[in-house]
């Protein structure tokens, strides 16, 4: 399934397999000026592919290689002749997908496995003929990920790095100070328009984006205070977030309320 709005210069594509006609997950890809950020996932390829007929793609850059922004990667490159580029740390996985990024069951059911294909390492920016976009590194959600900043328009396409909400679960390998601190580095730009990796666009970013971190940051320092009251990590989840999410059961306990909590007390930086 695929729906298409078009904003200023750039054309939103939403993605999502359909199960029994209905959208499983939305992931969103861009397009703007010859530029193709991220690509969806493995079975939305023809969808993509079908709705850029008139239009040409110069370049593909990859916020980050998880499954659900890759999907197309080689069919476009093909198709196109376009070349890929994404963070240097996630070159291994645009190559080699199943070895370098196993995926668990509803990973296979909602995105599937990527084509395999072939990445090179992203600059410091990248040049259309009309735009030229800031890469900024914002790591936390996944090591390798990266936003695009076109100062001139104000258009931040910030992949996952802000997913909106108040979060009560964490992905196992993600990195909660990494994430607050990604958010901060986007909350210092002039933002306009701010292109999530789920299709969401915010034209009040700054506000937004202060939101989150006073959110993530306030329920780090709770966590922080009980936990150095001798508080077990268990209690603290219980305590600060509840049962767990219908999300852990889906993704066989790969998100979690614990995992939160772990992050918030191990991953907390030495000069915190
Ligand atoms: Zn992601």
């Amino acid at each position: 399934m695929i729906q298409i709005e078009k904003i200023d210069g750039v054309r939103k594509f939403r993605l999502s397999r359909t199960y029994f006609g209905r959208a499983l997950y939305y992931t969103a890809a861009y397009w703007v000026d010859g530029l193709m950020i991220d690509t969806g996932c493995a079975y939305t390829v023809r969808d993509l592919i079908s709705a850029l007929e008139d239009v040409h793609i110069d370049l593909i850059v990859n916020t980050h290689t998880h499954e659900d922004h890759i999907g197309a990667n080689a069919s476009l490159s093909r198709k196109f002749g376009a070349k890929i580029f994404a963070h240097y740390s996630g070159l291994p996985v645009l190559s080699e997908p199943r070895k370098r990024q196993p995926l668990r069951p509803y990973q296979l059911v909602m995105w599937g496995y990527p084509e395999p294909s072939k990445g090179a390492i992203l600059g410091d920016s990248v040049e259309t003929a009309n735009h030229r976009f800031q890469v900024i590194h914002t790591p936390g959600h996944s090591t390798d990920h990266i936003c695009l900043y076109e100062p001139d328009q104000g258009w931040l396409f910030s992949g996952d790095a802000y997913i909106g909400g108040h979060d009560r679960a964490l992905r196992a390998d993600y990195n909660i100070w990494q994430i607050i601190d990604s958010l901060h580095k986007l909350a210092r730009l002039d933002v306009n328009l701010l292109f999530t990796g789920s299709g969401s666009i915010h034209k009040f970013a700054h506000r937004d984006l202060l939101e989150k971190i006073y959110y993530l940051e306030e329920t780090a320092e709770r966590v922080l205070q009980v936990y150095r009251q001798g508080w077990s990590y268990g209690k603290i989840k219980r305590a600060m977030f509840g049962h767990e999410l219908l999300l852990f059961y889906v993704t066989l306990g790969q998100f979690s309320g614990k995992n939160l909590v772990r992050s918030i007390i191990e991953d907390l930086p030495a000069n915190l």
